[in-house]
């Protein structure tokens, strides 16, 4: 059905003006138009004709979001942006997406990235899994600030989830992360970049990245195979973005290191930028992760983050520099909320990630912690300059 009408993009394009146009004249807002029981176009007339502002339109797009949200799974919606085509599926998949500003083919963005850098762009890559919060905005604010183009890439990877681990429940919010991009009102040029495993992963796709040292530790240690998913993921969008600029969060600080150290080893000619942490106003660490918790739990995850401020004040006002007293008391913080299990907590230097046995004598060090509030895990860490 829907590669029917993707081959068929233009009589639907002519029959979908002469729908609207009708539509329009009798003063029709938002028409459902059903073919077989089947809804195949869902749209408000003011997306055909300009932008039109105020309080009907805002009534108009919630309307039409709920009849969206009560639509059957599998129903197949039409809705557009001007004249851009989308056709999508209740199950957020987008099947040929019209948004202008999506690519979902390897080779088409590998172009699109070529002619920008051919006519001289600086330009941004921001890796991401999708499920857009506020942390990954500011790795696309802070990449449209230092860049002309920027590729922002949604992928949920496979090769970074370890057998049990939540690859197939992670939350994917395509649709809605592709408008909270359009929605930015970006200056520089951008493309929402969403590959398919299979062309990520083609059949006898057969090689790893592999970094050593600084994957062995902490997340390395819990999660054996994570890093080698990611370093090989992020090297294939490093060669097919070609970017000048990739932005990571602090937020997952030993990918950063692990990143950089897989930059430097390998020579590859890209900059890597990392953005500080962005928290919820409990202090919590954004994450998409934190949509599997209830809101009692996200109460008791905000112990975490209560315990890297503890540890601060222990050590820069109480001078405290003993790494057992500062370890014991963030566990006990931490262990002080109900379900709560800790994974690792990690007194380390910032650059190395080796893990210190005493702070004296460093001018900085990084704590990191990876702990499960019932079973989710959540990671954070801060970084504590000492006088
Ligand atoms: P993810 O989608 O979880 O793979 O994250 C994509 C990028 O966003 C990574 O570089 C993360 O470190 C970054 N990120 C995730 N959460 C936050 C946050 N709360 N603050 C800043 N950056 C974040």
């Amino acid at each position: 059905m829907l590669v029917t009408l993707s081959a068929n993009l233009l009589f639907v394009n002519i029959f979908k003006i002469c729908v609207i146009c009708v539509l329009k004249k009798l003063k029709v807002d938002i028409f459902l138009l059903l073919v077989a029981n089947k809804v195949v176009l869902l749209g408000k007339i003011t997306d055909y004709f300009g932008f039109c502002g105020g309080i009907q339109s805002c009534l108009l797009s919630i309307l039409l979001f709920i009849i969206r949200l009560l639509l059957p799974r599998g129903a197949i919606t039409y809705r557009t942006k001007t004249l851009n085509v989308a056709y999508m599926s209740r199950n957020s998949n987008i099947v040929d997406c019209g948004f202008r500003s999506v690519i979902s083919s390897v080779c088409e963005l590998c172009e699109w990235a070529s002619a920008e850098r051919r006519s001289g762009k600086r330009i941004g890559l921001v890796p991401t899994m999708g499920n857009l919060h506020d942390g990954h905005i500011s790795l696309i604010r802070q990449a449209s600030l230092e860049c002309d183009s920027i590729i922002v890439s949604i992928f949920v990877n496979p090769m970074q989830f370890g057998k049990g681990e939540d690859y197939n429940s992670y939350p994917r919010t395509l649709n809605n992360d592709v408008q909270l991009i359009d929605g930015l009102g970006l200056e520089c040029m951008y493309r929402v970049f969403v590959p398919e495993v299979s062309d990520m992963y083609p059949d006898g796709f057969n090689s790893v990245v592999k970094v050593g040292g600084v994957t062995e530790s902490l997340e390395g240690k819990c999660r054996p195979t994570h890093f080698d998913g990611v370093t090989t993921v992020v090297l294939k969008l490093f060669n097919i973005a070609r970017a000048d600029a990739a932005y990571f969060g602090q937020k997952d600080y030993q990918q950063v290191c692990v990143v950089r150290k897989m930059t430097a080893d390998l020579n590859l000619p890209i900059e890597i930028v990392t953005c500080p942490i962005v928290r919820d106003q409990s202090g919590l660490a954004l994450s998409s992760r934190n949509a599997y918790l209830t809101d009692q739990q996200k109460k008791q995850a905000t112990s975490i983050h209560q315990s890297l401020l503890l540890a601060e004040n222990i050590i820069v006002n109480e001078k405290c520099r003993n790494v057992e007293t500062i370890t014991n008391a963030i566990k006990n913080k931490i262990l002080n909320a109900d379900n709560a299990e800790i994974d690792y907590i990690a007194v380390a230097d910032p650059i190395t990630l080796n893990e210190l046995k005493s702070i004296e004598n460093h001018k900085k060090i990084i704590i990191l912690i990876a702990a499960k509030i019932s079973n989710t895990r959540l990671i954070d860490n801060k970084i504590i300059s000492i006088q």
